[in-house]
């Protein structure tokens, strides 16, 4: 539980600062709007009793600062999985009934794990790593198809494979 709980928290704070501003921005536009603006320009006797609008103020805010934030997620999240950030960001946003949302978390790519020779972040179907051009996912020198590490010689072509397979 403790585990999830602080896996969480660094989830969230991936989430860029712009998009965390954006959202406490949102909030306290939604208190003015609801408070102030409303009731002087609408006038008190055409308003719900005086608890109401406060009340929805808060909600309202409080989901229009979730969305900014878990927009930010998706967009700074979709960047590090070497995914094109500004189209998921766009479609979480058009795309109505958060299903956008849905999609994105359904369709995402794997994290993206260190190159173990120099450390840049490849992608798990990255069969090179593109900085330094290790063979993250070994391959025939005779053939070409992907095989496994340890193998002594391709199981497809039948080639001795340990001197070139590195
Ligand atoms: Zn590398
Ligand atoms: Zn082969």
């Amino acid at each position: 539980m403790t585990q999830a709980r602080s896996h969480f928290q660094e989830e969230l704070r991936i989430i860029p600062a712009g998009w965390a501003v954006a959202a406490v921005i949102a909030f306290a536009v939604c208190q003015v709007a609801f408070n102030v603006l409303i009731p002087t320009y609408v006038g008190p006797h055409d308003l719900p009793p005086r608890p109401v609008m406060p009340l929805i103020g808060i909600v309202g805010g409080l989901f229009l600062a979730a969305l900014l934030l878990l927009t930010g997620y998706v967009y700074a999240d979709s960047k590090r999985r070497g995914m094109n950030a500004l189209l998921w960001t766009l479609l979480v946003i058009v795309i109505p009934k958060a299903i956008g949302f849905i999609a994105y978390f359904l369709l995402r790519k794997p994290l993206l794990a260190p190159c173990p020779n120099c450390r840049w972040p490849i992608g798990s179907d990255y069969a090179y790593c593109p900085k330094c051009g290790y063979a993250a996912i070994p391959s025939c020198a005779n053939c070409g198809r992907p095989i496994q590490r340890d193998y002594m010689c391709c199981p497809y072509c039948g080639k001795a494979v340990a001197a070139t397979a590195t």
